[in-house]
């Protein structure tokens, strides 16, 4: 067998594992082969030196470990209320209450009474008691000694550990599969890399993961493997972009005589400085005779929309068609009105083309993108249906591009059969720069930094439950003013489940008593599309004076009337979501207000989520302190999360480590851009490994 397809080996080959577990592993985990687990790398590791007291327990302490015994378990409640308590007391006596919500059943079998174990898992208190959910167990063998001085404890999943495949059982596997394994991994760095950054080697590295020997060796191993994982990431990128650049040619659009007229007769206002910067990249790009393919970054509010209509304008006065994509039939609705008036005071034929547009509008508006007579299009995912072809596709838009796969995007791209047209994508989320330079490595960046003058700071303050009466009456007095209001309830879940919709319902039934005098509407993810838009469409028109929504209302509503945010239970929500909600409100010429409202009881984390609300409206800020809050996988959404599912780098704290490997990469590609010479035979043949992989795992799923 060779070293590339020993990696390859189906991992029900490995002792210990077999055709049942296998399949486990292949859906809990993917893992599917001796590759997948020996990437499957610890999430931590449990020092058996360190415990901790009840009495010592804190609730700012993240994950702690305690020792002591069980002493009484109890099911409690009945059906979906039903959870398991259990009694933890430790060698001073002292008591912690463990409780389960999930596999109440399972848990109340397995748990010994009277028998010791190790516990971890978050401490909080109530009533000066403390408590841990959903601990995990360990039961304490006097007679267990390791040999590693961390032990490794490995991600599972409830249904893994109902199989009891839990993580000591992973270790187990891992052990089996480093003794056969090892022998046969390569280094997959070039001499050269290991000696500049003074990396550990391969083998050692996976065995310091899993088992760690020392601190040092520990930390060295971690080190290597982050490093690499972000070097091959880098290096991808960089080979991407030299292949596009090299390659890929663009229409030149260098006319732009309606573009002058729009400027001087039929702008309202006047660009800011950094619209101005912005047209000019994209202005550079569209001359430059290859494709453009930019990503365009401004915070809520800071006036994208006037920047793609100038870039439509300018692929229009060089005969070419442009789309512009949103991710809703709302936003698509909101841009085609604002466009819609620059169009026509210019002459310009634009349509709008979205799931809602009636089949005998539609056969004309095919027509018309088939002609050439159509211009300018703007559409949701509609506009992505083969039966939609263009003369000549030059531009496409894709707004709040995180709601798009990539699948979706370059079906776009392809509507131009002959030349692959420009693509400026749209994102209201600032993404911090080492996201960005990992994420969009192939894309140019253009950011909008500055918000048009006059702008009203938003007015944010934090307000208790209990206070309650007082922000329902400044409610009232802004909508004597004639100002509307957001009420935003969280979900508890992004489940289908209707139970959830519970804070809202009860929300939506509260405010209609308070507010007996005004209208209502209430929007949610649970409502038919139509439904949805009716309501929303009512407060468009001020039909209805205050909206009660769940996070639906996130993205791009443009209301400027609306100029009160308020949202409940506020530390519930992530960072970057709760300045999202935000920008809903401020984009009238009225001061707005948003209101956070909580409880009295808040974690550390959510103290410093409101108070980072209250005082920056600064997105590219507060998206940094979100990502160091909880890490990128959760910043960016699920969509995007497959692009950052790294391994073991880690974006919020390995930014250093990044910024080496790039360079490294950099260097690499600099001196040999094919990758042929001896000395990077190493990354060549990993390079090889790599994609190799990728053609077997596709054959599997
Ligand atoms: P976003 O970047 O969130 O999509 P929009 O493009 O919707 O922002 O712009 C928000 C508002 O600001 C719109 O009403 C728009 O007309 C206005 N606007 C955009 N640019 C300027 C400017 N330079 N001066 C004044 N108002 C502007
Ligand atoms: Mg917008």
């Amino acid at each position: 067998m060779t070293v590339s397809n020993f990696f390859n080996t189906k991992i029900e080959f490995l002792k210990g594992v077999g055709p049942m577990r296998a399949e486990l592993l292949q859906k809990e985990l993917s893992i599917f082969t001796y590759g997948d687990l020996i990437q499957h790398y610890p999430f931590r590791y449990l020092d058996r030196t360190q415990f901790y007291k009840v009495s010592e327990l804190d609730e700012s302490m993240p994950y702690v470990q305690v020792r002591g015994r069980i002493r009484g378990k109890e099911v409690i409640g009945e059906g979906r209320k039903q959870r398991l308590a259990a009694t933890l007391v430790d060698e001073n006596g002292d008591q912690l209450e463990l409780v389960w919500f999930k596999g109440v059943k399972w848990m109340e079998k397995t748990l010994k009474n009277h028998t010791d174990y190790i516990v971890f898992g978050k401490p909080t208190e109530f009533n000066g008691r403390f408590s841990m959910a959903h601990p995990e167990l360990e039961e304490l063998a006097e007679e267990k000694q390791t040999t590693s001085f961390l032990q490794p404890v490995y991600n599972t999943t409830e249904k893994l550990k109902a199989h009891r495949i839990d993580s000591k059982v992973l270790a187990k596997m891992m052990e089996h599969l480093l003794k056969v394994a090892l022998p046969q991994v390569q280094e997959s760095l070039s001499p050269e890399l290991i000696d500049t950054y003074k990396l550990m080697d391969k083998r050692s590295a996976y065995t310091n993961i899993h088992f760690p020997e020392t601190v040092e060796k520990y930390n060295a191993a971690k080190f290597r493997l982050k490093f690499e994982e972000l070097f091959y990431i880098q290096l991808r990128l960089f080979r991407q972009k030299v292949v596009r650049k090299a390659d890929l040619k663009g229409q030149v659009f260098n006319q732009v005589p309606t573009l002058n007229e729009f400027y001087k007769n039929h702008m309202t206002f006047d660009l800011t400085n950094a619209q101005k910067r912005v047209v000019k990249e994209i202005y550079a790009d569209l001359t430059a005779g290859k494709q453009m393919n930019r990503l365009l970054q401004g915070d809520v509010g800071s006036g994208k929309t006037i920047v793609a209509f100038i870039t439509m304008l300018i692929a229009a006065d060089n005969g070419a068609q442009s789309v512009l994509m949103a991710p809703t039939e709302i936003l698509a609705d909101q841009h085609y009105v604002g466009l819609k008036a620059f169009a026509d005071r210019l002459g310009i034929n634009l349509g709008k083309l979205t799931g809602s547009t009636k089949a005998s509008e539609r056969k004309v508006l095919h027509e018309q993108l088939r002609s050439g007579d159509m211009k300018m299009i703007v559409g949701t995912h509609a506009l992505l249906e083969d039966v939609v072809q263009f003369q000549n596709l030059g531009l496409c838009i894709v707004d709040e591009q995180h709601r798009f796969g990539v699948e979706q995007r370059s079906k776009l791209w392809r509507k131009n059969p002959r030349i692959i047209p420009h693509v400026l994508v749209m994102t209201a989320t600032p993404i911090p720069r080492t996201l960005a330079m990992t994420l969009y490595g192939d894309l140019d960046v253009s950011v909008i930094d500055e918000l048009p003058a006059g702008r009203k700071e938003i007015v944010t303050v934090h307000r208790f439950d209990s206070h309650r009466l007082r922000v329902f009456q400044f409610v009232r007095d802004q909508i004597k003013l004639g100002r509307q209001v957001y009420i935003v309830y969280p979900l508890i879940e992004e489940s289908e489940q209707m139970e959830n919709y519970k804070d809202l319902m009860d929300g939506y039934e509260s405010i209609k008593r308070a507010f007996p005098e005004y209208q209502v509407s209430m929007v949610h993810g649970k409502l038919k599309p139509q439904d949805k838009d009716y309501e929303m469409q009512r407060f468009v028109k001020n039909e209805t004076q205050i909206m009660v929504a769940t996070t639906v209302i996130e993205v791009g509503v443009n209301v400027p009337n609306a100029s009160v945010m308020i949202i409940e239970s506020a530390e519930r929500f992530g960072l970057s979501q709760l300045h999202q909600l935000r920008g809903r409100v401020g984009r009238g010429a009225e001061q707005s207000y948003c209101i956070l409202m909580t409880g009295y009881k808040l974690s550390k984390d959510s103290k410093t989520r409101l108070e980072t609300m209250v005082r920056t409206n600064n997105g590219f800020e507060i998206a940094d302190i979100d990502l160091k809050l909880r890490g990128p996988g959760d910043l960016m959404g699920t969509q995007q999360s497959g692009v950052l599912d790294l391994l073991i780098a880690d974006l919020s704290k390995d930014a250093p480590i990044l910024q080496e490997a790039r360079a490294a990469a950099q260097r690499v590609l600099h001196q040999d851009p094919q990758l042929e010479k001896p000395e990077n035979a190493n990354i060549r043949r990993h390079i090889q490994s790599l994609s190799a992989n990728t053609i077997n795992w596709s054959r599997i799923s």
